[in-house]
Order: structure tokens, then sequence, then C-alpha cells
């Protein structure tokens, strides 16, 4: 049995007073359901340290994540933070492939492949987005974009490393825009999702995969999202700002 991920996606939000406010109420709001879900939150890099400082000292479980790595180990790339930098300070996920890293900073599949890589070397977990856009859904070309954005990216690892994926689908024209797929459209790109997965790596690692939905998930339409099969927690935005949202899209989950 999966256990389901909610993951909250900050983005370039939040004052350091606002952010680490809005962490220390994840973390004493959330108490009650940390055995049921895994919850996670990716603050701008500059709040990571502290936020995972405060989980620790108490005692929370509560997961901080990066939303972005460099592909590269280290060396002259002015502005860019490692893998192992993330790494060394408590920092256990990472985004990769978000849709606003892919188009506003042209990141490409090889990129991509090369930022996954960087991360499981030094034990970080991958949360591989991919998505489709609106004039691909409209085309009815959904599920060959899924394919392709997955096929000879994070299919290239060996099942090990797969093994320790995860991956998130956001369909583009959901992303910040309040218009979320609804939960069959979820449910059978989750489904075709796993079946590629399956047919790579065999039903064990498919099974044991957890894929997150992301776009535009709130208090309102959660619970229907998340009651899927093959819907294994959500990666969440705006909501996740807000501190009521956040936390009944959590109780949705745990439920
Ligand atoms: C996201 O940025 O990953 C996301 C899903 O955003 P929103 O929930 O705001 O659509």
């Amino acid at each position: 049995m999966r256990k389901k991920l909610l993951a909250g996606n900050w983005k370039m939000n939040l004052a350091w007073n606002e952010a680490m406010t809005l962490f220390a109420n994840i973390v004493s709001e959330s108490k009650p359901y940390l055995d049921k879900v895994d919850i996670a939150v990716f603050p701008p890099s500059i709040y990571q340290r502290q936020c995972f400082e405060f989980a620790k000292q108490n005692k929370s479980a509560v997961i901080v994540g990066a939303q972005d790595c460099s592909a590269q180990n280290g060396g002259a790339f002015t502005g860019e933070v490692s893998a192992q930098m993330l790494r060394s300070i408590g920092v256990s996920h990472c985004l990769v492939g978000h849709s606003e890293r892919r188009e506003y900073h042209h990141e490409g599949s090889r990129m991509l492949s090369e930022k996954v890589e960087r991360l499981l070397e030094v034990g970080l977990i991958p949360v591989f987005c991919c998505g489709e856009s609106l004039q691909d859904r409209d085309n009815d070309n959904q599920t060959f974009v899924i394919d392709n954005q997955l096929d000879g990216r994070i299919f290239e690892l060996n099942a090990e490393l797969f093994s320790k994926v995860v991956i998130a689908y956001e369909p583009v024209w959901a992303i910040g825009t309040g218009r979320t797929a609804t939960a069959e459209q979820a449910q059978d790109m989750h489904e075709f999702i796993r079946g590629l997965v399956q047919s790579k790596y065999g039903a064990e690692i498919a099974q044991n995969l957890r894929i997150l939905y992301g776009g535009s998930m709130n208090e309102s339409n959660a619970a229907e999202l998340l009651n899927q099969p093959d819907v294994d927690g959500g990666l969440i935005g705006g909501a996740s700002l807000k501190l009521d949202a956040f936390i009944s899209i959590i109780k949705a989950a745990a439920l």
C-alpha cells in the first residue's frame, strides 16, 4: 500500500518571517496526520535550512524539499546550488522538470536527466514533473507527450535507481489556472504512467511508485482526486501557501 505524499511547492513566494510562520504552523497542525501521510514543503532555497532545523527541533517528520538543483556537481557555476549542498543542509527531495522551469529557464530533457543523476548520486529523491500543454490535451496527444517526457529520460535509470523516484503528473493547463483535471482525467493518466513503468521495470516497481497529481489542487477538489486508485498524493502550489487549505488537503489524504 503506497503512503500518500502531499507536497507544497511555495515557488518564489513569502518573505522570510511569513515563510517561517507558515512552516511552523504546518509543523504543528500536521502532527495528527503524519503517521498516515507524508508531508513535504518545498520553500525557496534560502529558507530551506531553517525549515529543516525547525522540523528537526520539533521532532517533526515534515520533509523539506528543494524546487531546483544544478545539473553540475560543483565549481564555477555562479548562482547554482548543487545536490550535494542540498543534502548537506538536510534537504531530501528535489523537484525536477517543473513546467515553469521547462518554460522560463528552457530546461530540456538532457539537463533534466543530469539533474536526476546528480540527485540520485547523493541519495536525494527526485520528484520528476511531467505534463502536457493545453494544445496537446485539445489534440488528444497527452499520452504521447507524457510517454516522450519519461521515455529516454528517467526511463534511462536502472531499476534500483528508478525505484527511488517520485513522479508528479502536472498538466500545464491546470497549473496556477484554477482549472483542475477531472478526477477521471487524472486517474486515466496516472494509470497510463504506471502501465509504462510496469512495462519497463516490472509490476513490483510500478506498484510501489508514487505518482502525485499537480494542478490547482485545493480543499474542494482534493478528496475526489486523492480518492483515485493511482493518485498517490499531490504537488500543490497556490493552496499550499494557505495554512487552512493545505491542512484540509492533508486531512482529505489521511482519511
Ligand atoms: C505547481 O506549481 O506545481 C502547482 C501544481 O501549482 P498550483 O497548485 O497553484 O496549480
